[in-house]
């Protein structure tokens, strides 16, 4: 890194910001087209201040949220609001509004805001980072506002985005009440973290707006009404009001489905083909092909795919049974005001609302004890709640580290006593709702065009504090192996297989091993000069983007050949790591890889628990491999990350921290701020969950 690189990295650096303002102003495009139909549902308005004062609103609540986390928090403070003090909340999406008039909103606002990426605000918040980024000084005088970051300190720019947001806040002349509340996930506290800056904010508020809090109790932000029989027009399950029957708009004559597919309205894909990845069954990893054909959608390599699971059979039956549910009771939801939008289809019924639209399995919150004491079946499980709510240590010792979900929970603490006093609009109002969830796309754009690959493994593991109970699964990834094997014909007696899943759908909808996906955009992208040197380092399933990688590289050397084109292929080095031979995933394929490359493609593998051998991690290659890598970074060789954000994602940084300032004769700090820039300029990119 002499002069020349340090210019040539500001260069690239401004280069990569005039790409991304061009690729943001896009999304915005995206988004104000999508917008018009989302304001038309929920009021017809998108000046922010009009809504609030038109609809009498005390309070305003608003969340930019890029997965739904944000979201729940948003609205589990809303909710608290409502039933503590009565007060007349709005809880807004920053995506369906404009915010020109935000100066003018006659009430308090909490803001909630995720951070994404490198310090960015989720998509949805274009239009609202770039008001508040731009307001004059003194422009926002009479806000009064407070603010919840939802972050993890394992990412560099932790809650980069919410931090952003008050920087400019203030410096547009708002006032703040109480501290910027900060979630972090990195450490698991977000519940927790939640928890404390939501009580200082309610006494604070409780002064400020001379609240008098009563007891909590629930009030439906919807009139329910119990339907009679199922029509064409009753969801049983369809992620979205286009798949009904009864909804022929968005197939064509052939009954195709037309796009945009999005996070509104997944596609439909069909999982074309489906394979268990490792050796032994004590650990599952599948690879599942998805068939985009006819949607229209388009990836890129390195961007991700989202997948809509539904909940295992076992675990519906187990929620039904402890509250009580008749899962046939048809319902309809109608909002009570027009800034309330129902989250998902309705009419439906109990029993598709638990299976398809709620997210009924995870940890239960403290704050969803609070929320139950009004509906606590006797005095002594009231007691026993309200003790369990208030104390935290006691929660995590009874609650949290025996990994209950909620059915699990109130099982525990009622002794079986049914909970069939909590009314069903509480559960649908106040238990999350579904949410897809994220997958790095293993295949590449240039061999795979219409087919879409993901690898993902199975969460499956005993539940530590209590061996005989149930194992602790997570919801998606049970669904794909389910698939795989049902695809494959495998007799699942011959399983051990933790949960099933109704894999037909509502109304057939997702036979023959369809699910509902879209794909969402990333920046993780290859350097577009093939003669740039690669790093990657993809420890686990952090090694599927790299697949697509590859597979790119061999798409283009292949194409390339044939056009009799006599193209140099940079270095391009993998860190793969995994625990023995067992779990090696695609070991067979990366040899071929090699050999078609040329030798330009070189693996290096780490096995952490290999028998008779030292734990080696991608850490500890990195360092045997030193000088090669310092060769390719001193060469303006491209670092890719991907994988475990808690461990490895620090751990590769110190690692290259340590290589780079031994290479330089430099500090720590300044190998540390070389990085830094590296990361600035897009030639360090990580893909961490
Ligand atoms: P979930 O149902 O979401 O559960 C999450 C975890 O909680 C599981 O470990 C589960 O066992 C545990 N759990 C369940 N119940 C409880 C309870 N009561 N208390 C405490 N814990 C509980 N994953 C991959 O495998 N491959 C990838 O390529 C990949 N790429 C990703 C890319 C991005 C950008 C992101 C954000 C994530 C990525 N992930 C990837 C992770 C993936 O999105 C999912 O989080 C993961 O597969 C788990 O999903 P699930 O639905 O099976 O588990």
């Amino acid at each position: 890194f002499g002069i020349d690189n340090t210019d040539f990295t500001v260069l690239a650096g401004l280069v990569l910001a005039v790409l991304l303002y061009v690729k943001r102003n896009s999304i915005k495009e995206l988004l104000m087209a999508d917008d018009g139909a989302i304001t038309a549902v929920s009021t017809g308005n998108r000046d922010i201040a009009q809504v609030v004062t038109e609809n009498n609103k005390n309070y305003l609540v608003l969340y930019a949220s890029q997965t739904g986390t944000a979201e729940d928090y948003a609205k589990k403070f809303s909710k608290e609001l409502v039933a503590k003090f009565n007060l007349n909340v709005m809880c807004a999406d920053v995506e369906n509004y404009d915010f020109e008039s935000l100066n003018d909103v006659p009430v308090i606002v909490s803001i909630f805001i995720s951070t994404y990426g490198e310090g960015d605000f989720p998509d949805g918040a274009v239009n609202f980072e770039d008001f508040i980024c731009n307001a004059d000084a003194g422009a926002l005088s009479n806000l009064k506002y407070n603010m919840f970051g939802l972050g993890n300190s394992t990412y560099e720019f932790f809650n980069g985005a919410a931090k952003k947001a008050e920087k400019n806040l203030l410096a547009a002349g708002a006032t703040r009440l109480g501290k910027l509340g900060e979630a972090d996930d990195g450490a698991g506290t977000t519940d927790e973290d939640y928890m404390a800056w939501k009580d200082s904010i309610l006494e604070l508020l409780k002064d400020n707006l001379h609240l008098d809090e009563q007891e909590a109790k629930f009030t439906s932000q919807f009139q329910y009404s119990v339907l009679d029989e199922v029509s064409d027009a009753v969801a049983l399950g369809e992620p979205s009001s286009h798949y009904l029957p009864s909804h022929e708009l968005n197939r064509n004559a052939d009954g195709i489905q037309l796009g945009p597919f999005d996070l509104s309205q997944p596609f439909i894909a069909p999982i074309v083909k489906s394979h268990e990845l490792f050796a032994s069954n004590d650990r599952n990893c599948i690879h599942s092909e998805f068939d985009l054909s006819g949607s229209n959608i388009k990836y890129s390599t390195g961007d991700h795919l989202a997948i809509w699971p539904s909940n295992a059979v076992e675990k519906v039956q187990q929620f039904l049974s402890i509250f009580n549910l008749d899962s046939e009771t048809i319902f309809d939801l109608k909002p009570l005001d027009p800034t309330v939008k129902v989250p998902f289809p309705t009419p439906t019924t109990v029993g598709a609302a638990i299976k398809h639209y709620l997210q009924i399995t995870g940890p239960v919150s403290r704050q969803m004890f609070s929320s139950l004491i009004q509906f606590a079946p006797n005095a002594d499980i009231k007691d026993k709640l309200t003790l369990l709510s208030k104390d935290k240590d006691q929660f995590a010792v009874e609650i949290t580290s025996k990994y209950f979900n909620i059915a699990d929970a109130l099982h525990y603490l009622s002794d079986g006593i049914k909970w069939d006093t909590v009314p069903v609009q509480f559960l649908l109002e106040s238990i999350p709702h579904m949410t897809p969830r994220y997958y790095s796309i293993s295949s590449s754009s240039l061999s795979e065009k219409q087919t879409v690959h993901v690898t993902s493994i199975v969460e499956n593991f005993p539940n530590p504090e209590l061996p005989n109970a149930a194992p602790v699964v997570g919801v998606t990834t049970n669904l794909l192996r389910n698939i795989q094997l049902a695809q494959n014909n495998v007799n699942i007696d011959d399983t051990n297989l933790p949960v099933h899943y109704d894999l037909n759908g509502p109304r057939n909808l997702f036979d023959n091993y369809k699910l509902p996906v879209h794909v969402r955009r990333s920046t993780f992208r290859l350097p577009s000069n093939p003669s740039t040197p690669v790093i990657m380092i993809g420890p686990g399933t952090g090694v599927a983007p790299f697949r697509g990688f590859i597979r790119e590289r061999v798409a283009f050397m292949e194409s390339q050949k044939k056009g009799g084109n006599n193209v140099s292929l940079g270095k391009h080095l993998l860190f793969y790591g995994s625990r023995d031979t067992d779990d090696f995933l695609y070991q067979e394929e990366w040899p071929e890889y090699a050999k078609k490359l040329d030798g330009s493609f070189e693996m290096v593998v780490a096995h952490s628990r290999l028998p008779n051998s030292k734990k080696v991690y991608v850490q500890d290659k990195l360092k045997d491999y030193e000088n090669q890598v310092f060769e390719m970074i001193n060469n303006g060789a491209f670092i890719y990350v991907c994988g475990d954000a808690k461990g490895m994602a620090k751990g590769v940084l110190n690692a290259l921290i340590g290589i780079l300032s031994r290479g330089k004769a430099i500090s720590s700090e300044d190998a540390a701020e070389l990085i830094k820039m590296l990361k600035t300029s897009g030639k360090y990119q990580e893909d961490v969950w």
